[in-house]
């Protein structure tokens, strides 16, 4: 099919400075379902997408009825019966009515810990033995030989016996296959037969517990196969890595998790070298569903992208940043504080990276012109944070950003806006945290923590994501989180701490344009305007008017990357 550039497209085409692409695909065929998203030079899909209501994401034209796309790209936005006249000439899809919002963007998560998760079995919820050994034999049938059989997530408590299991309840059905399972705590491990002797024999005649652990034992003086804390290395040392063609596997469940919930872009909070590598090749293959904002973490990584960043035709990966860790989570009391901890006195936290190193750290990612990326949880932690940031210099255009700004005292609000730092936090880590946050920090720190909309409006920019896996991949649950301040069961009425709510367009932005821009990925994703790709997502409904409860059950119709559905499909 010709497509002679007409009219409204040129000037979009004009608009985003594409017009050689034009003249170039004038000749060209298009494909509205075929195509592969690396940059190989094939072709991308072109349609014309009709009867959908669309927030375009786009302030100055927030709503549109229809929208048309020539090889991945949009080229126009706007009203149906206009685009319907101007480009009659593309295929037609119709989103039969439903709505489109600018693909989703999860300014921080780690697809590479999803991968590596989704490689284990998931046994969490498992009520007895038998349903154990039946989820097993399940994520068995992706095993090759030899390889070990993973698992995480069982709890002896939900089961009829309630005892601890032992290595014999797993041997009937896997007689050869070593098989190593993490209780859901992560305190203890259960191990089968196969999995001691690939180990040693020792463990079958009668190990030593190590300091710091605990070995059950069988009336025969054996090792039972249930190893507690520093007794799991026992066995853990033995447990051989995952191999290449497995982490292939995990990652393209990870992906294909992502683009089931509407994730078009992640910000790939820490990666190294074999990482990026995958990425890279997954984008080369086009098999890379997810545009990447990867930070590479200290070492190898950093070194190998300093001032030699990296990016492609396709977008499909930015290599420009550095994750940088300063303290632990505040769950386990590892989130270093100014004062001690409100249960706890005495205890202050956890400062991982010392100050000295931490700024010796920020000026040599500057100089490599990295993008700064720093993990600050306790108030302590996001003080150091502005205060080396500041030292060091940093400009707004470096776009420099405070990974989680989870609990911030009152009078740092304000300096995210002046120093031009971006707040990249995680609407569900509120909820999961609310039940406990205050007995941690008590009443007059908690008006600090998780301030979006303090932060918000005193200038400063978001960037929301969820830190998968340590939350669910679902955006649509942070979505609603930072809409209501509330969990998955509407609790506690009226919202935790409900003045910091924001409303639907700020939590979509936050979600799309926000993160996008987080990622410098803001010229070409963000928004559904002329110029950019059309990374979009297809919804059952209207978010942006259902009742905020029907939010957390909203399905995913169809997930565009590049103009390519990733995920579902839309009828031509
Ligand atoms: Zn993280």
């Amino acid at each position: 099919m010709n497509m002679p550039p007409h009219r409204t497209s040129s000037v979009n085409f004009l608009a985003a400075g594409l017009l050689p692409l034009v003249l170039l695909l004038a000749a060209c065929q298009t494909e509205p379902a075929g195509g592969e998203l690396g940059d190989d030079g094939s072709t991308r899909p072109s349609f014309l997408l009709t009867d959908v209501f669309i927030y375009t994401g786009n302030p100055d034209q927030p709503v549109a009825t229809a929208m048309s796309v020539q090889e991945g790209r949009i080229v126009a936005v706007g009203d149906a019966d206009a685009l319907s006249e101007a480009h009659g000439d593309l295929p037609v899809l119709s989103a039969a009515g439903k709505t489109v919002i600018p693909g989703l963007i999860d300014a921080h998560a780690h697809l590479r810990n999803l991968a590596q998760m989704r490689l284990s079995a998931d046994l969490v919820g498992t009520g007895s033995i038998e349903e154990i050994i039946a989820r097993l034999k399940e994520h068995e049938k992706h095993l090759s030989a030899g390889e070990w059989l993973r698992g995480r997530g069982w709890d002896q408590n939900d089961w009829p016996t309630v005892a601890f299991p032992t290595r014999m309840d797993l041997d009937a059905a896997f007689p050869d296959r070593p098989v190593w399972l993490e209780r859901i705590d992560g305190h203890a491990m259960w191990a089968n037969t196969a999995a001691l002797q690939a180990v040693s024999d020792n463990l079958l005649k009668g190990a030593e517990a190590p300091p710091g652990g605990q070995l059950f034992r069988l009336e025969d003086g054996s090792a039972s196969g249930v190893f507690i804390d520093d007794a799991e290395h026992l066995v853990g040392v033995a447990v051989p890595p995952f191999t290449s063609d497995a982490l292939d596997r995990g990652l393209e469940m990870a992906l294909e998790e992502a683009s089931r919930y509407g994730l078009t872009g992640v910000h790939e909070a820490g990666v190294d070298t074999s990482d990026i590598n995958r990425f890279i090749r997954f984008a080369d293959e086009g098999r890379l569903t997810v545009r990447v904002h990867a930070m590479a973490e200290p070492g190898p990584a950093f070194e190998r992208y300093c001032s030699d960043h990296y990016s492609r035709e396709d977008d499909l990966i930015g290599i420009r940043s550095v994750k940088i860790y300063l303290d632990g989570a505040l769950g386990s009391r590892g989130a270093a504080l100014m004062q001690e901890y409100s249960d706890d006195p005495g205890n202050h936290g956890l400062m991982r990276t010392a100050p000295a190193d931490f700024a010796e750290l920020v000026d040599r990612a500057l100089a490599c012109g990295y993008q700064v990326n720093t993990h600050a949880i306790g108030d302590s932690a996001n003080r150091l944070l502005l205060d080396t940031y500041e030292a060091a210099r940093i400009t707004p255009e470096g776009r420099h950003r405070n990974e989680h700004a989870q609990i911030l005292a009152l009078d740092d609000i304000d300096r995210f806006a002046t120093l031009g730092i971006i707040a990249s936090m995680q609407p569900t880590h509120a909820t999961s945290d609310m039940y406990w946050a205050e007995d941690r920090l008590g009443p007059h720190r908690i008006k600090g923590a998780y301030a979006w909309r303090s932060l918000l409006d005193s200038g400063a920019r978001l960037a929301f994501g969820s830190d998968f896996p340590v939350e669910q991949v679902n955006p649509m649950l942070g979505f609603h989180a930072a809409l209501t301040r509330q969990d998955d069961q509407l609790w506690p009425e009226g919202g935790w701490y409900p003045e910091e709510r924001l409303d639907r367009p700020e939590v979509l932005h936050a979600f799309t344009l926000g993160a996008a821009w987080s990622g410098f990925q803001d010229k070409d994703t963000g928004s559904l305007e002329p110029g950019k790709w059309a990374d979009f997502v297809v919804l059952d409904r209207d978010i942006m008017q259902v009742a905020p409860p029907a939010i957390l059950g909203t399905r995913v119709e169809a997930t565009f990357v590049a103009g390519r559905a990733v995920h579902g499909s839309l009828a031509p």
